[in-house]
């Protein structure tokens, strides 16, 4: 990866440290609904604890990508010659890929093996509280 492109990548992890940051405190949920508007009837319960469900993962999901960033911004810093490779096969990551992840780690062909024949992980969830 050229010295350019490894600076583009750094300054995107920078900015996506930055905005994953001012979002907040990870553990509280911003925006919940005030708790006794809703509850009364039957249907307003199962409606919240779907809604926090959701907002929880969205956090896990946020602290899992920031933990990647920050590694990303480490391997960028300590190791530049590694960035952009694959840390399982060390080919390099598709530039579109990066692109769109500059903190992804693996190739697409190490994460399909990765994350095995399960496709849509989270979406999956969410269709399993119909
Ligand atoms: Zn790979």
């Amino acid at each position: 990866m050229d010295a350019k492109a490894l600076r583009r990548h750094r300054e995107k992890l920078a900015a996506l440290k930055a905005e994953i940051l001012n979002e907040g405190d990870l553990a509280i949920e911003p925006g919940r609904e005030d708790p006794t508007a809703v509850g009364h009837d039957e249907d307003g319960q199962p409606l919240m604890e779907m809604s926090q469900t959701i907002a929880s993962s969205r956090n896990r999901t946020r602290a899992a990508v920031l933990k990647r960033v920050l590694v990303a911004i480490g391997r960028a810093e300590n190791d530049p010659e590694m960035f952009g490779l694959c840390t399982e096969c060390e080919e390099p990551i598709a530039p579109k890929r990066l692109e769109l992840m500059p903190y992804v780690e693996l190739c697409t062909e190490c994460q399909q093996a990765a994350d095995g024949p399960v496709k849509g992980g989270s979406r999956r969830h969410l269709r399993d509280f119909r």
